[in-house]
């Protein structure tokens, strides 16, 4: 037998396949980053099957990439070892509902979409839901650090997380946070030592295999408006949001984003022609407000004030052009959003200081006028604190592959100068995850320990 059929044969009730045609599938997620070839994919519906695939992985040597929705753009499926691709949208039972813990427990291939709408009738939602909801798995938004809603209350998914359940490279399952004691189950994150649970969040599987997530729940919001500011200047803009932030102002703010000049004039233009571009604000800043209307009414009333006490005014155009509609769903639609406006979006994801955002834009102007072969455009995400920001090129993928992803590591390096952080890692940032080099050995050493034969996720963090 082959080392491949070693490690597939008889996990009963998987799905397995090794056909070459039904593997194409299975090569790569929604990044610039070169496709792998799997020898076959393994897709499991009980977490016994995932033990039994990753002890006989680790005896024989075969590398294993772990896959939930394939919607990330870091490249961390891509299965560039070859071996097995391990697909958990098989494993998509929500465990329990304990509304009492205000605790929600999920197997990891459960789907926004589908993990939001059995929330709804008790009233109850989770704290952070990607752009990709209807297809993103929770276990992949673990392993990924997600953002996006609910970032201003919350910050990031990983902030979210109560605790895990992960299958290590040889087999052995470990519960994380207080689910580590045999009876407790899941209520509290730091109880025992240092935090665990944290090891395996944004580690695109290269510690181990999440097989169970646990989430805080949060009430549904009973009142939604969504409110857009327009700035003269970026400057202007992150001073506002640094308010925001350090008075504490987002508890009531749903979604944040801010959009920067060229995004804000083709909405607006196409909408209405004979605007004066002039007339644009060279920022926006796009507020979901979501809680109580008596909550929300009175921090929209302050936030209005300190608007103007930061140059800006109301921006209801773009709010009916652009942002109303975009935030008309809590699950955003890619055209509209304005994703793969060519064939293909190279997306690079960042964290920064709020106070830093003139630099990431800077980045972005720059990018533009050395590398012009791609329609580059980007917009942050504000967070409790700080801010996560995507730059994305637009290129055609058929002749521009290559050159594209080059533009990318290009653009990493751009913002690690400009004082930018790596976030959603992958492969995309390996290289600088690796210039990072007391912070890198420390991942290198804890890889070694809980993957000795290096069997996960190869590539993913530089590791
Ligand atoms: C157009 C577009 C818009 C996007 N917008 C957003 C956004 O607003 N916010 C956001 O956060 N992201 C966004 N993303 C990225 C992506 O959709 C999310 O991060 C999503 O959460 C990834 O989930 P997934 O199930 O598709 O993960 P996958 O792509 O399948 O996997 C992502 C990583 O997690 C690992 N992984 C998957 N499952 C497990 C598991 N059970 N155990 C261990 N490791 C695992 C994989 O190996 C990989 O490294 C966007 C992507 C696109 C293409």
């Amino acid at each position: 037998m082959t080392k491949i059929a070693d490690v597939v044969t008889g996990l009963a009730k998987a799905l397995v396949t090794e056909a070459p045609i039904d593997l194409l599938t299975y090569q790569r997620d929604c990044s610039v980053i070169r496709p792998g070839h799997a020898q076959a994919m393994v897709r499991p519906t009980r977490r016994d099957e995932v033990v039994t695939l990753m002890q006989r992985a680790e005896a024989a040597r075969v590398p294993v990439y772990v896959r939930g929705g394939g919607t990330m753009y870091a490249g961390g499926v891509n299965p560039q070892a070859g071996g097995v691709v391990l697909d958990l949208s098989g494993l998509d039972r929500i465990l329990e509902i304990d509304l009492a813990r205000g605790v929600v427990v999920v197997e990891p291939g459960v789907r926004f979409g589908a993990l939001t709408k059995a929330l709804r009738p008790h009233g109850m939602t989770i704290g952070i839901i990607p752009v990709t909801g209807p297809t993103a798995t929770i276990g992949g938004a673990a392993s990924a650090h997600a953002l996006g809603t609910g970032s201003a209350r919350h910050q990031s998914f990983a902030d979210e997380v109560v605790g895990l359940e992960v299958v290590l490279a040889g087999g052995r399952v470990i519960r994380t946070g207080s689910a580590a004691a045999p009876d407790a189950g899941f209520f509290q994150r730091y109880c025992i030592g240092p935090d665990l649970t944290g090891l395996f969040l944004g580690g695109d599987a290269t510690f181990g295999v999440i097989t169970a997530v646990a989430l805080w729940l949060h009430p549904v919001p009973a009142f939604r408006e969504t409110v857009c500011y327009g700035f003269p200047s970026p400057v202007a803009a992150s001073a506002f949001i640094t308010d925001l932030q350090t008075r504490e102002l987002t508890r009531n703010i749903w979604y944040g984003s801010g959009y920067e000049a060229p995004s804000i004039k083709a909405r607006v233009l196409a909408a209405y022609p004979a605007t004066d571009p002039a007339s644009l604000p060279r920022f926006c800043v796009g507020l979901d407000y979501g809680g109580d209307e008596h909550s929300v009414r009175h921090d929209q009333e302050t936030i209005d004030s300190l608007c103007r006490e930061h140059a800006g005014t109301l921006a209801p155009v773009f709010n009916e052009v652009y942002f109303r509609r975009l935030r008309n769903e809590d699950l955003y639609w890619y055209g509209f959003a304005g994703y793969f406006a060519r064939s293909r979006c190279a997306i690079l994801m960042t964290s920064l200081p709020t106070t830093r955002l003139s630099a990431f834009l800077g980045v972005i102007d720059q990018q533009r006028q050395a590398q012009a072969a791609f329609t580059w455009g980007g917009a942050v995400v504000i967070c409790k604190r700080g801010l996560h920001g995507g730059i994305m090129a637009f290129y055609d993928e058929a002749t521009q592959w290559a050159a594209a992803a080059s533009a990318a590591d290009t653009a990493a390096d751009a913002l690690i100068a400009a004082g930018c952080v790596p976030y959603k890692s992958g492969k995309i940032w390996a290289r600088q995850v690796q210039s990072f080099s007391a912070y890198h050995e420390i991942l290198n050493q804890l890889k070694t320990c809980l993957d000795p034969q290096g069997i996960l996720s190869s590539g993913n963090l530089g590791l």
